[in-house]
């Protein structure tokens, strides 16, 4: 996958169709899909309002369900494949091993790819311009619009811009 960051050119801004690859490879390593320099998260899973480095905004997100989704996916078919191998090369491995196990590395993979994942969605969507996203796209990256990150600033086209547990206390 690294051959992605390389092909449209690094420090090039993906806002374009051609370029959604570049912005999920960004987003999958919590950078900002549109200059790979700020962070998306501030925290864990929290999306930044706007990138600190080019002043992208982010809010405009709807990855909702999606990351929890591939996650469980991913991570289902690998620990089941896992499980499966065992058993049929391993013979009496005991069974309270296997109960302690693999929940173990189930949440632990869980964990560790969701934050990369919910990136890489938010990154997607922004290359595709879907969401909020549709307005700056096309914007250079010296050029984005460098808004600060106030609260009351969250309305997106269709008023739900703190959708899917965004909205702040
Ligand atoms: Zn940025």
């Amino acid at each position: 996958m690294i051959e992605i960051d390389g092909r449209p050119g690094a420090g090039e801004h993906p806002a374009t169709r051609e370029g959604w690859p570049l912005a999920v490879w960004r987003g999958f390593r919590n950078r900002c899909p549109h200059c790979g320099e700020g962070r998306v998260f501030g925290r864990f899973l929290k999306v930044r309002h706007a990138c600190e480095a080019c002043g992208t905004e982010l809010h405009h997100h709807r990855a909702d369900d999606l990351p929890p989704y591939l996650v469980i996916f991913v991570v289902g078919h690998l620990v089941g494949l896992a499980i499966l191998e065992i058993e049929m090369r391993v013979d009496d491995v005991p069974l309270w091993l296997q109960m302690t196990v693999w929940p173990l590395v189930a949440l632990v993979l869980s964990l560790a790819l969701l934050q990369p994942t919910k990136g890489a969605v938010v990154g997607l969507q922004y290359g595709l311009g879907m969401h909020g996203f549709a307005g700056i796209r096309g914007v250079g990256a010296g050029t984005a619009p460098n808004r600060e990150a106030s609260d009351e600033q969250s309305s997106g086209p269709d008023g739900a811009a703190d959708r899917g547990g965004l909205r702040r206390a």
